[in-house]
């Protein structure tokens, strides 16, 4: 059979609260347009994002009533250091409540005057705890990258002669080497295996440790089997085994691809260095063998990382997340290209060209189609990133909409409807209204940040 379909069926179900246009315009009034702001019982389909937002299976849940709560050396940790060492297997495995956690502590035991971190492009969260360290968080993704367009496989890449001149002029500077994978900013795109092999080689050339920031690596590696010579015979769990073999260690938020509603870790395998996250860690998160998280939590992961790299649920899940892309594409609306793995995002500067990057396209755009049809769904653009750390502000290189997917959630049907909304909100795309930001925070301000509507 051709049709890739959903890899489980259901046992449990969740009922979705039907709202009218009507009462959500009062909604998003009452949450100032930041549709983070919103009560998610009133939001439909939920796209906001990816994060955390999985269905555990019922082996997760029966991992769940496994966990051991002892406060020190829980079996629970034990098996979730095998099962992350079973696909990346860095010495030091050191548990943390979500992916920021563990960039907050790496960043913090760095030294930091003058440093410079380089990565293909840093994450929000990344990008705020480096800066919050005092140290620069430089992008580096190839130009492919930054073309929405363009099609290319792993639009993700780092751009190798930049990051080798950033070496070899400001080396010095250097404490590490990020790459994400996938390159959620950037589109959910892939890095080559290829770019991962040359950026350790750089690395070691210079000297420098090599972090995946790896909250996607088992849809990373899915791409590496569709789209790179060499891969299509290899399993999953291969692939994402050597992709950890050129990394001196990782950052990773389990709400992604672990698939659990909360949890992350940090792992490395500098004794140095470990010993000082450890210590940290103890300060900020608890004891190493929990780290922030319960033992049932730590269960949920280990099990979650046997399902994350089989082989039905890794095609079914980029069928899915290609099947909403490919369906907005030919409807006109331009979305960024490939479609990437955990999201379908919309060029909203392309597709509202009446409205300039200073009048938030992205934001615009996310508001109508919740406003629509109670779609929820993240600008990723001049919102997020347009405040400078001098205080200034410019347009992003992008002004994307992310509609990310939650993993073994929504089924087809789910998407139609998404499909069907867009279509009808494209077709009156022209009278959408420029957007103001009435009130920010100083830092991370699309999350809080007051907006209204140009009349
Ligand atoms: C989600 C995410 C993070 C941060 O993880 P949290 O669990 O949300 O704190 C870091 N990097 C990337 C690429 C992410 O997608």
């Amino acid at each position: 059979m051709k049709t890739i379909i959903e890899p489980f069926r259901m046992k449990s179900v969740e009922p979705l609260t039907l709202t009218t246009e009507s009462e959500r315009e009062i909604y998003l009034k009452e949450a100032n347009y930041n549709l983070f702001a919103l009560k998610s019982d009133h939001v439909l389909i939920d796209l906001l994002t990816d994060s955390g937002t999985s269905a555990m299976s019922t082996k997760q849940w029966a991992g769940i009533q496994l966990g051991d709560e002892s406060y020190a050396g829980s079996p629970s940790y034990y098996r979730f250091e095998k099962a992350v060492k079973e696909l990346a297997p860095f010495k030091h495995i050191i548990p943390t409540h979500q992916g920021r956690a563990a960039e907050k502590i790496l960043f913090s035991i760095l030294e930091n005057k003058n440093k410079v971190i380089p990565n293909n492009t840093h994450f929000d969260t990344t990008r705020a705890n480096i800066e919050s360290c005092q140290i620069e968080a430089l992008d580096l993704v190839r130009k492919e990258g930054l073309d929405p367009e363009l099609i290319h496989p792993f639009k993700g890449n780092i751009d190798l002669d930049k990051l080798r001149n950033l070496l070899e002029t400001r080396g010095d500077d250097v404490p590490l080497v990020m790459l994400t994978i996938t390159n959620n900013s950037g589109g959910g795109q892939p890095v080559s295996m290829a770019n991962i092999r040359a950026t350790k080689a750089l690395c070691d050339e210079f000297g420098k440790l090599l972090f995946l920031d790896a909250c996607r690596f088992a849809e990373n590696a899915y791409f590496i089997k569709l789209r790179e010579q060499g891969y299509a015979d290899k399993m999953p769990k291969e692939i994402v085994q050597e992709i950890f073999s050129y990394a001196d260690g990782m950052t990773m938020s389990a709400k992604k691809d672990a698939l659990v509603n909360m949890g992350g870790w940090l792992a490395m395998n500098d004794d140095d260095l470990a010993m000082k996250a450890r210590n940290v860690l103890i300060l900020t998160e608890g004891f190493p063998t929990y780290g922030g998280l319960s033992g049932r939590d730590l269960d949920a992961i280990a099990v979650g990382l046997e399902e994350i790299v089989d082989e039905d649920y890794l095609s079914y899940r980029l069928a899915s997340t290609a099947y909403l892309g490919n369906a907005l594409d030919k409807l006109g609306i331009p979305i960024m290209k490939p479609v990437g793995g955990h999201a379908v995002y919309i060029d909203a500067r392309r597709m509202l060209p009446h409205l300039a990057p200073l009048e938030y396209p992205g934001q615009a755009l996310a508001i109508e189609m919740y406003r629509l049809g109670g779609i929820r769904a993240c600008e990723i653009g001049t919102v997020m990133f347009g405040r400078q750390a001098d205080g200034s502000e410019q347009a992003a290189a992008m002004d994307l909409v992310r509609l990310a997917i939650p993993r073994r959630v929504y089924t087809q049907s789910h998407m139609d409807y998404c499909i069907e909304c867009l279509a009808e909100l494209n077709s009156n795309k022209d009278k959408l209204k420029a957007i103001k930001i009435t009130w920010e925070p100083s830092m991370l301000r699309h999350f809080t940040a007051h907006f209204s509507l140009i009349e």
